[in-house]
């Protein structure tokens, strides 16, 4: 076994590598760049070695610093996690010329895959089932249009280097082509530097089925079983689980079959994922599943899979990279129980997934896996870290197991609860929405799952007047431990009966709120919100976690606060209010307004708006390109176009001016 190992990656992946190399006994070295100077894997790693600016094509993408960074320290192998140069045959290549292992498979077999239409043609030549369309050299507009036109619509426009659902346009008529072709063209440019596409049948009724595999060095290789990946958005992968609802073993055995020939037939080490879209319009049927694409490094979601078999994937990645044969045969795997793994990223689902970046206030995991009913999380970030737009703005997984998918499925809601996080928007309460789909619940999954569900799986519910009042309560101090207070210690309502009504004004969603609050005895309040007046008394507080009596019912409550920011975790939603003199910093007061600003920092790629133009409500202005997507940012209302301030190119701050409209009267 090695004795030192380089991980050239960041963020969880590179959290939950070191944990396992450490088990191992074998040292860590990390890699930063400056913008991660103080993360959670810099702290981890027995060593860290700083790469480059926050870029990541000056940095985490940078070959030949990462090398030399690997060298210096005397690491003998390099793990790529995933994302970044996991899947970058000149990478394995430039490992290897230094004299060191690359932990996963060789460059031949990542490049035999890396295209997805040359995977598909090979598959196709290895017996495989692959997805209907087209697959080959030509790349004129007017000649991918009369393919889709063969193909029949809907077609599925996508990048042949993608990756993480980018560059990837459902098209359902052939008025539509054009554009979405050139969409997804500018983004696969920008996000792999290779502007190709494929053009493939949509499946009505798609499931995303995949196939963990394994190989050694040795020429075996078994599969781990299947993980169902077809809770997504923006055909990225929200909530994953293993094994599959309604899976039979006869189809188990003919996909583990197949992407074990996959595998074969690229000679595969290490660890790898044959992905599989399933045509379930007449159900789950053998003979409706196709390869779409082999993804030739360790996975996101292989938590799942850990969980249900009982392995250690990233220590069999190790053990296969030092050249050990695989630690099982495929008869001495088995299933045991159910698993799921929901993505945690710093996003507003209610604001179509709109990246966010900020301080983490407050980051509160669930109770770890060893603890009855727990989860396991896995998470590259603490409380106080900075989420920046520079990377993937997925922060955490919290995986949940259980003997049965109902009791797995329960635990990932319960620990989606607990995910207390302060300070950056993220899709905690959105996951748990999910988990209480009826159709998830009975198994009943495909891709179109979330975009059916609605608008009210997207927005967290209004806050309770419980939860207003709570807000209230903490604005004033009242929930403050009581050590914190004053002489009077825990008597907080009292030292208030001379004064006993204040009204405080809090901002939630961009509405302006006014509570009055008023004491009513010893640790009593009575809080009025628009008319309507609800009654509590504190009975405990530590600052953080309440414990409160409404009405004879008490119930537990944590609230954080964080200068003029106030988060409420009640009823398992969380809420967020700001102190309304403060609330005019939260940028969302553009909306209907006059001005359409950045939200996020990025890159201007397209401006359409021309000064004097009339434009309605709605109409694409300005489209932007943070956190590797493009942004579409539309007109807040109709009007004409008074000034555009920027132009294409231009790296925009968060708040940016990007467009102003004349004043409603002159419109
Ligand atoms: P990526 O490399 O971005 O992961 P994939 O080819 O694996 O790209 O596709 C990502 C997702 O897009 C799939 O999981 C599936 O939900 C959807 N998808 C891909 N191909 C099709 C198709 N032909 N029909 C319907 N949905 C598809
Ligand atoms: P798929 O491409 O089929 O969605 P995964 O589910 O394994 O495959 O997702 C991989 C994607 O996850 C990468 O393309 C990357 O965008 C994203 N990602 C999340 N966290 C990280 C990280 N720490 N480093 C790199 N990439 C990450
Ligand atoms: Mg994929």
């Amino acid at each position: 076994m090695f004795r030192k190992i380089l991980i050239a990656n960041r963020g969880e992946i590179a959290c939950r590598i070191i944990r396992t190399a450490r088990r191992m006994g074998v040292a860590t070295v990390a890699v930063h760049s400056d913008a991660d100077r103080a993360a959670l894997h810099v702290e981890m790693a027995d060593e860290a070695i700083r790469i480059g600016p926050a870029e990541a094509a000056k940095s985490y993408l940078n070959i030949p610093v990462i090398i030399e960074a690997a060298r210096a320290s005397g690491a003998e192998a390099v793990h790529p996690g995933y994302g970044f140069l996991s899947e970058n045959p000149d990478f394995v290549e430039a490992v290897e010329a230094a004299g060191l292992v690359f932990i996963g498979p060789s460059a031949g077999a990542i490049r035999a895959m890396g295209l997805k239409d040359a995977a598909k043609a090979l598959m196709e030549k290895a017996g495989v089932p692959v997805v209907p369309g087209y697959h080959g050299e030509g790349q004129e507009a007017a000649f991918l249009a009369g393919e889709a036109e063969a193909i029949g619509y809907p077609v599925l426009i996508k990048a042949r280097a993608g990756g993480g659902g980018k560059g990837m346009r459902r098209v359902e008529r052939s008025a539509d082509f054009a554009a979405a072709l050139e969409s997804a063209r500018r983004e696969a440019e920008s996000a792999f530097g290779d502007g190709r596409v494929l053009v493939e049948k949509y499946m009505a009724k798609p499931r995303h089925i995949e196939v963990q595999v394994f190989g050694d060095r040795h020429g075996n290789v078994v599969h781990l079983f299947e993980r169902d990946c077809s809770l997504q958005r923006r055909h990225q992968k929200v909530i994953e689980e293993a094994p599959a609802p309604g899976m039979t073993e006869e189809m188990r055995a003919a996909m583990g079959a197949a992407a074990v020939r996959a595998a074969a037939a690229i000679g595969y080490s290490g660890a790898g994922t044959v992905e599989f879209i399933v045509d379930v319009s007449e159900g789950l049927r053998q003979d409706r599943f196709y390869f779409m694409e082999m993804n030739t490094r360790l996975q996101v979601e292989h938590p799942v899979t850990e969980a249900i078999t009982g392995l250690d994937l990233v220590e069999w990645q190790l053990r296969v990279a030092a050249g050990e044969p695989l630690p099982k045969r495929q008869e001495e795997l088995a299933i045991d129980g159910w698993a799921f793994e929901a993505r945690l990223y710093a996003e507003n689902p209610a604001r179509d997934f709109l990246p966010a970046t900020g301080r983490l206030s407050a980051f509160d995991m669930p109770d770890v896996l060893d603890q009855a009913g727990g989860a396991r999380v896995d998470s590259g970030v603490r409380a106080g870290d900075l989420v920046t737009p520079y990377y993937d703005p997925m922060i955490a997984k919290v995986i949940t197991h259980g003997r049965t998918r109902g009791e797995a499925l329960a635990k990932l809601e319960t620990a989606l609860e607990q995910c207390r996080v302060g300070g950056v928007t993220i899709n905690a309460g959105f996951l748990a929405r999910l988990c209480r789909l009826p159709a998830f619940a009975d198994g009943d999954v495909d891709t179109g799952l979330i975009g059916r569900a609605g608008e009210g799986v997207l927005a967290d519910p209004e806050p309770s007047e419980e939860a207003f009042a709570l807000a209230a309560l903490c604005a004033l101090g009242f929930l403050a431990a009581p050590a914190d207070a004053d002489p009077w210690g825990h008597i907080r309502g009292f030292r208030l009966w001379g004064d006993a009504t204040r009204t405080v004004f809090l901002d939630h969603g961009g509405t302006e709120h006014a509570l009055r609050v008023a004491t009513s005895g010893m640790d009593r309040f009575r809080i009025t919100h628009d008319g309507v007046a609800t009654d509590i008394h504190v009975q405990s507080t530590d600052g953080r976690s309440v414990r409160a009596d409404f009405d004879g019912h008490t119930l537990p409550a944590k609230v954080h606060r964080d200068g003029a920011d106030i988060v409420v975790f009640f009823g398992g939603h969380s809420h967020a209010f700001a102190l309304a003199e403060a609330a005019g910093h939260h940028g969302e007061a553009a909306a209907g307004g006059d001005r359409l600003t950045a939200p996020m920092p990025g890159l201007v790629r397209i401006v359409s708006a021309e000064p004097g133009a009339r434009v309605a409500k709605g109409d694409a202005l300005v489209t932007m390109e943070a956190m590797k997507m493009e942004l579409v940012l539309a007109a807040p209302r109709d009007g004409v176009v008074a000034a555009v301030p920027v132009a294409v190119g231009d790296q925009v701050a968060e708040g940016a001016l990007l467009v102003s409209l004349e004043p409603e009267e002159a419109a």
